[in-house]
């Protein structure tokens, strides 16, 4: 990306602001006026002592001069406070606001998007946010240096440089000439860095990836007592780190000093060069004052072009990943009109194949059809394709080839926030977000009312639970156990209670006697509506109406239980396996003895 393309990006974020601007704008002006004074003031100062001292007049006649340039320092110092912190103050207002709006305009962007941009690899969650945090703070900073320094440095570098010029046309030749080698320096110094910023900017976030993963997977990590091993890998990580930074500093250090020397050329050539006209009686002594301060005013803005070109690079290299997130706009999750209504329920899927962004081929030609006021189950071995199955029919991903409809209508076609409002869906582990139990249950209805969440949690058996707390449902949700988290789930949809029922594996984490609560709440509500589960529980997979069995993303058997079992094939495997895993011989003995006995005691 280059500057401008960059500024023509910010643009829109700053417009809003203009007034702003352009207050920070005047009094930069100002500043840069204010910020020729002294060279003017010493200039006159050392001129009237000279002539002072030529005249034999001394101290008696010197004050008055003394006294006026006081006055006129004073007042310039006074003025400049003013004009400095009126402009610092606004430049950083406007840096404040735009941060604020930057940072409010990805996040209503990318939850936009669908969720295929959020699976990808180069979207993990600490890579995503080192690259929202640093694009943010870098482009803030950018309108900061535009307008905090930029501006206000080069504004008064072109008055000094005038000024010089209408001193003396050579003199003014010379600070010029020495503007572009600066210059030229510069931007071969930023040449050399592109790359390895870039680089130094894909190793923090590798960095950053890596200690989240490292404090989300502890319990792991301590259980194998693999800690040293995390640390080996952080310690790659930070040494390719270090090289890089290492690297950078020592092309930075070695033009630094280039441009110090250059810049020290520049101070001694005005010097011998002004000198050179005093003793010609061209110029008055006062000149060389005059003119190593104005100098200093140009070089100043140099002096720090390098730091302020830094900046802009690495504003360039994290605000280029930053418009990227803010400007994928063919990640934003497409959606239909149709809203039809009342929905019926019933999905059909016609050779439908899909593909994960990494290539995967997880569904392979499914022709299905899932019928309204029944139970449908998806059997299957993990990894078959069950939950991406779900994860379509509720538009997360869109088949690659295909098509689905519900009610004869094609999905694409659907408005997709009304198709979610119709869809309740649980998974084996569900989200909890911060805050407390209440806020968590009533996520599914925002206008729910107290009694709706207490009858909700009572539907999800853990109302008694949560009564025992101390705080009730003022608790902290996330504290709960993931048996209870689930619960508090499952809640949350009976509150939102959708026509259209996906539950993934929904009692998995629970013990067997909520697991059976539960499943009693959810035969209730089950009534009159679609439901599609994918269980590994014999009793649910039994009361499914229909079954379609999975494997390797194929649909290979369907049916109803009997039926599917009778086939001898994938479904009888699974089902007597997990029979097995039950042990219902045992079970059957146990209470075959249980009946014995009390027969005979009867
Ligand atoms: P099931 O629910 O039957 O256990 P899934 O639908 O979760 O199976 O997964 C089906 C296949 O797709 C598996 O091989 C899995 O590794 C793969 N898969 C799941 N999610 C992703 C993803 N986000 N990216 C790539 N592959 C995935």
């Amino acid at each position: 990306m280059t500057l401008w393309q960059l500024f023509l990006k910010i643009k829109p974020f700053v417009t809003p602001y203009k007034w702003l601007v352009l207050i920070t704008l005047t009094l930069t002006l100002l500043g840069a006026i204010a910020a020729q004074v002294n060279a003017l003031t010493l200039q006159y100062a050392v001129d009237h002592i000279n002539a002072l001292l030529k005249s034999g007049q001394g101290l008696a006649h010197g004050w008055q001069l003394l006294i006026t340039i006081s006055l006129i320092l004073l007042s310039k110092e006074i003025l400049n406070l003013l004009i400095q912190f009126g402009q610092k103050f606004y430049g950083e207002k406007l840096r404040i606001l735009i941060t604020q709006d930057l940072s409010q305009n990805i996040i209503e962007k990318f939850l936009t998007y669908r969720l295929a941009f959020f699976t990808q690899e180069d979207h993990q969650a600490g890579k995503l946010q080192t690259r929202i945090d640093r694009g943010i703070g870098s482009l803030t900073r950018l309108v900061q240096i535009f307008f905090i320094e930029i501006i206000p440095l080069f504004s008064s570098a072109v008055i000094a440089l005038g000024l010089m010029f209408y001193a003396n046309f050579w003199v003014g030749l010379v600070a010029l000439c020495i503007v572009p080698i600066y210059f030229w320096l510069t931007f071969r110094q930023a040449q050399k860095l592109g790359n390895w910023r870039r680089n130094l900017r894909d190793g923090r976030e590798r960095k950053s990836q890596g200690i989240l993963s490292i404090i989300t997977s502890i319990t792991v990590i301590k259980s194998f007592n693999r800690e040293k091993i995390e640390a080996e890998k952080q310690l790659k990580l930070q040494s390719d780190l270090t090289q890089n930074q290492m690297h950078t500093r020592q092309i930075s250090f070695l033009f630094d000093g280039l441009k110090t020397f250059i810049e020290q050329i520049g101070v001694v050539l005005i010097i011998i060069l002004t000198a050179y006209f005093v003793l010609a009686g061209y110029m008055s002594i006062g000149m060389i004052m005059y003119h190593v301060l104005l100098f200093n005013n140009v070089s100043a803005p140099i002096r720090s072009l390098h730091r302020i070109y830094d900046e802009i690079n690495d504003a360039m290299v994290y605000s280029e990943s930053f418009f990227n997130i803010l400007e994928a706009d063919q990640e934003i999750e497409a959606s239909g009109q149709l809203q039809p209504q009342p929905l019926q329920g019933q999905f059909e899927l016609k050779q439908v194949d899909f593909f994960y962004p990494n290539g995967h081929h997880a569904l392979k030609s499914i022709n299905m059809v899932i019928q309204p006021n029944k139970i449908t189950a998806l059997v299957g071995l993990s990894g078959a394709g069950k939950s991406t199955l779900i994860s379509l029919l509720d538009k997360f991903y869109v088949p690659n080839d295909g098509k689905i409809t519900l009610d004869g209508i094609d999905l694409q076609d659907m408005d997709t926030v009304y198709l979610r409002d119709h869809i309740g869906l649980v998974l084996q582990k569900n989200h909890i977000f911060q805050g407390t139990i209440a806020e968590n249950i009533r996520y599914g209805k925002t206008s729910a009312s107290m009694q709706e969440i207490i009858f909700a949690a009572q539907q999800a058996s853990i109302h008694e639970q949560i009564l025992k707390l101390e705080k009730g449902y003022d608790s902290d949700a996330t504290m709960l156990s993931g048996g209870q988290q689930q619960r508090i789930a499952i809640a949350r949809m009976f509150l939102k209670n959708p026509p259209i029922i996906f539950l993934d594996e929904p009692t998995a984490s629970l013990d067997a006697i909520a697991a059976e609560q539960i499943k009693h709440s959810l035969d209730q509500i089950k009534q009159g509506r679609t439901v599609v589960i994918i269980s590994h529980s014999l009793s649910q997979i039994i009361d499914a109406d229909y079954t379609y069995v999975m494997q390797d993303g194929e649909i290979v058997e369907h049916g109803e239980h009997l039926e599917l079992y009778q086939q001898q094939g994938v479904y009888k495997s699974i089902f007597d396996a997990m029979a097995k895993s039950l042990n219902i011989e045992k079970i059957a003995k146990t209470f075959e003895d249980q009946d014995e006995e009390e027969q005979t005691h009867s």
